[in-house]
């Protein structure tokens, strides 16, 4: 079928507006509505791609929750924790773990302007130690109730949403594509188009 130039429109000013520079990476987080949901998140935030380790056994689903955005944020998997967090870091990336232990301060303290990394931890566990010993700062979003952490993608949103409001604020968020570098958009834009 051919594509509509209302839907075409649609997309550009979706891709006028993703950000290669935000981005999260889930370690082990499993649960196909989680995942779902942190991309979702990330559709709504702007982000271009995700990033994400699984264990071996386990291939990643998505359900409802999703509502298609894995469509619109591309997952990029990794081998294992160590290989994610340097290819990150390679790309010029800091990387800020979620962890609930003392070493964590609290996310206000820091600047997300830059190109910015969340890493998130499995339902049951959280990071594990090697992705905590590897990440540039340990973060955590401050609880007040009985139970001790958040869901997952709870915990995603409220970091990425702090990160998209400081960019907001200081006018950086992208609008007219100059989130991509060319190339990224204009490929981007064909597969986008042309699934
Ligand atoms: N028992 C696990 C632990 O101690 O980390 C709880 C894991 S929690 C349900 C799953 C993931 O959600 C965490 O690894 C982290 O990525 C995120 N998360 C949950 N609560 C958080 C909080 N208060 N601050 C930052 N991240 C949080």
């Amino acid at each position: 079928m051919p594509l509509l130039p209302r839907r075409f429109d649609r997309i550009k000013s979706v891709l006028n507006r993703r950000m290669s520079n935000l981005t999260v990476l889930a370690e082990e987080v499993e649960k196909p509505h989680n995942l779902s949901a942190i991309l979702r998140t990330c559709d709504a935030i702007g982000i271009l791609q995700a990033h994400a380790v699984f264990k071996q056994s386990k291939i990643p689903t998505f359900n409802s929750t999703a509502q298609g955005s894995q469509k619109w944020v591309k997952l990029v998997k990794h081998p294992n924790i160590e290989v994610a967090i340097k290819s990150l870091k390679g790309e010029g990336f800091k990387i800020y773990g979620t962890n609930l232990n003392e070493q964590a301060k609290d996310y206000r303290l820091f600047d997300y302007k830059g190109p910015t990394a969340f890493v998130l931890g499995a339902e049951k566990w959280g990071l594990s130690q090697l992705a905590t010993s590897l990440v540039d700062e340990s973060i955590f979003i401050p609880m007040r109730g009985m139970v001790q952490s958040l869901n997952v993608s709870v915990a995603s949103a409220t970091l990425l949403f702090e990160a998209l409001r400081q960019r907001e604020k200081v006018g950086i968020s992208p609008n007219s594509g100059e989130g991509l570098n060319t190339d990224l958009y204009n490929k981007t834009l064909f597969e986008w188009s042309y699934p």
